[in-house]
Order: structure tokens, then sequence, then C-alpha cells
């Protein structure tokens, strides 16, 4: 059975004759007798004890995610970011070396650096696409390297496979970052990864509402961070779940409706003529288009691009904009867009920007479910008022027509 249609009728143990999956929206469990409490409490017989740690909602959606990503367990956690600190919490030590991909989330950098820096757990940045650098930063003590594929807002790419060899080599946790691309577009596990990590309050809720995330791997990796869950209590919220739970029933499609979006705006994008440059894994020019090939089953509907001007200019384009809300999340039916340099990443230092490739004139744009028509024509007054203001460069822009 495909792995969508596994999820889709994935449902809760024992439910009754409810087609939606309930939402089991409980704190605490009621035991049959003393004898039950204390073997569950134990572990000496399954089933629910307290919602920090099992919960029936959280568990359907760790099940559906675990089958469309291909892992044989998932846990669900409060965030993406709690989902990382578990990560840490559980498998690193005082005096361990972490790898992580440059380009990676901001606050991801900054958790690690900041945060376990404290406990002694140093952590170093790698071109995300260049092996060599890869295998001449791994330390005796490396433990965990870090990726995301593709980075936001650049869009670079890891080759999964060579980080797998070389993490399996020095006996180190692959981490795979999954967020951008989802199970449906990726499954970093096929490729060698020990363990996928997601913010769920991107595609899976795909409308904006609830904040969460998960780690999918084998039973062996996933049964301490449920033991750490327990003692942390970084949980996720059933309510959050459930939503999420129904937000994977819808996924596939979803995706595969917002890269249809992205990809005809992306073809109008790259040859108007205020565009510098434009970064997106639909390129054929992409640096590193064969991994995409080999990897990618589809695209992220993120298109980030250079404006010609400066700061000044990216940010009249953002306020110029009627349609697309001017908003750094990404994953929502509502086409966002944003300026890394003075948001997502404005506490990088200016050479850190520098060498990302952070100007002030990038822009972010991630494509919603509106048609994208009318994305191309707010987009093209925008540019065309840009174009009127900065009437020196001599740049005209013709609307666009459908
Ligand atoms: C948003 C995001 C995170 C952080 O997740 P939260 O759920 O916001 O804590 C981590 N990684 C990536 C790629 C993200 O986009």
């Amino acid at each position: 059975m495909e792995h969508i249609t596994q999820a889709i009728h994935t449902d809760i143990a024992d439910a009754d004759d409810m087609h939606a999956e309930y939402l089991a929206l409980t704190s605490a469990y009621d035991f049959d007798s003393a004898e039950e409490a204390s073997a569950r409490f134990s572990g000496k017989q399954p089933g629910n004890v307290y919602s920090r740690f099992t919960n029936p909602s959280v568990e359907m959606f760790e099940r559906r995610l675990a089958a469309m990503e291909g892992g044989e367990s998932a846990v669900g956690v409060a965030s993406g970011m709690a989902a990382y600190l578990a990560i840490a919490m559980t498998f690193l030590k005082q005096g361990d070396h972490v790898l992580l991909a440059s380009g990676i989330f901001g606050t991801t950098t900054h958790l690690f650096r900041q945060y376990f820096g404290q406990f002694g757990i140093t952590a170093t940045s790698v071109q995300v696409d260049n092996m060599e650098a890869w295998e001449t930063e791994f330390r005796p003590n490396t433990k965990l390297i870090v990726v995301e594929s593709p980075t936001n807002p650049m869009m670079k790419v890891a080759d999964f496979s060579a980080l797998s060899r070389l993490a399996r080599r020095h006996d180190a946790l692959l981490v795979a970052d999954n967020t951008l691309l989802s199970p449906i577009f990726q499954k970093p596990l096929e490729l060698g990864a020990d363990i996928v990590l997601h913010s769920a309050g991107k595609w899976m809720d795909g409308q904006g509402r609830c904040v969460g995330g998960a780690l999918v791997g084998s039973h062996a990796l996933m049964q301490p961070l449920k033991a750490y869950l327990r003692s942390s209590g970084v949980c996720m919220s059933p309510f959050n779940a459930w939503v999420f739970s129904k937000g994977l029933e819808t996924l596939e499609a979803r995706l595969n409706w917002h890269q249809r979006g992205a990809e005809k705006i992306f073809n109008w994008l790259k040859s108007h003529e205020q565009i510098e440059s434009i970064y997106c894994t639909y390129d054929p020019a992409h640096p590193n288009a064969d991994v995409i090939k080999r990897q990618q089953s589809g695209h992220c509907p993120i298109i980030t691009f250079k404006i010609k001007g400066n700061q000044k200019t990216a940010w009249q384009f953002i306020n110029a904009l009627k349609i697309v809300s001017r908003c750094t999340n990404i994953g929502d039916a509502k086409s966002m867009i944003t300026h890394p340099a003075s948001t997502t990443h404005c506490r990088y230092t200016d050479e850190e920007k520098q060498r990302h490739g952070l100007s002030d004139n990038l822009l972010r744009i991630c494509v919603g479910l509106e048609d994208p028509f009318d994305i191309m024509d707010d987009m093209a007054q925008a540019f065309k008022l840009v174009g009127d203001v900065t009437a020196s460069s001599n740049l005209q822009s013709e609307c666009f027509s459908i």
C-alpha cells in the first residue's frame, strides 16, 4: 500500500464509529484498578498514562507521519525547535561536537551556538553542498550532522547519501530537517538519514494555525527521545496533533497545487527585467541540479530572488503588494513575502549575510494556493510602482497580462 493511503487510513487504535478521527482532548487517564495504574506507570502494560508523553491524538499523528516518511516510529513534540532540543538533550553530552549545514534555519544555529555552547557542546558550520568541507571539518568528537535541504532562503541542496556515508564511517548521526519538502517530495530516511525532523506548523498544517514539531526514525532512536519527552515536557498538544493529522491527509494534494503555482510564477519571474538573480530548485541551471533530480520528487514552492536596486527598493516592493502577505512564515494557503536580511536572518553579522548571499535586495516568496496569475498580477503592479519610483534607473515593467 502506498504511504499516503496507509497514513490516511491510520486511526486511533480503539476508535468508535466516528468517520473523522476523534480529538483526545484529555490530560489524564482513568485506570480500572490500582494494579493497572501501577502496570502502566512501570511500562509493564501498554496504555496511556498522562498526556505529557502519551495521548491517542498525538499517537495517531505520529503513526501517520512515520508511515509517510517510511520510518518505524515518530515522536510529536511542541515545535520544530523543541525537536532540535530533544535531539541534543538525548544524544549529546559535554565535549561533543556538531556539524551544522550553513544557511540552516537561523534559530537552529542560535540554539546550538548560544545554548548548547553553555554546556560545552561546540558547533561548526559547513557549506551545505561542499562534501570536501564536510570531510575536513569532521572531528573525533563529532556526534551529529544536522542538515536542512533545500536551505531557506537560498535553496542550496545537500547530498544526503554522501553525508550518510560520512556519518556512518564516523559513527555519527545524520539529522535531516525535512520541513521544506515534506515526505511528499523527499524521504531522507531512504537516502540514509538516521532521523528526520519537522516543523509541523508549516506544510503539515498548511494553513498557519498551529505550532508543532516531529522526529521520525528507527524504534531504537525514537525510544530514548520518547523517554526524554516524558522528563522534559516539550510535548505536542493533542489539538495541534489532530490538526496536523488532518493536514497529512491533504498534504500531497496541496503540495502538488502549491508546486504547480510556484512553477508558473518562477517561469515568469526568472526573465523579469527587474530581477537580478533567482534561487529556486525548479531552476534547471541550479548548481546542484543532479542531486535535486536524484533525491527530490518535487519542489518546495519557495522562490528567492534579488530585485534590482537596494534595501529601499526591496521594502518598497513588499509594501506595494496587495494580495501577497507580509509574513515571515512558510507553508500557508496564502502567499507570503519576506525580506530575510532584516527579519529571519537579522541576527546574522554583516559578514555572515554576505557569505550566505543574504543581500539587502533579496526577497523570498512562499507561494500559496491562490490562482498564480493573481499573484503575478500583484507582483507586476509592485514592480511597476518600484520601477516608477526608481525612474532614474530607467526600469520599465509592462503589466503582466493573463
Ligand atoms: C520553522 C522551521 C523550524 C522551527 O520550527 P518551529 O516549529 O517554528 O519551532 C525549523 N526548521 C525549519 C526548516 C523551519 O522552517
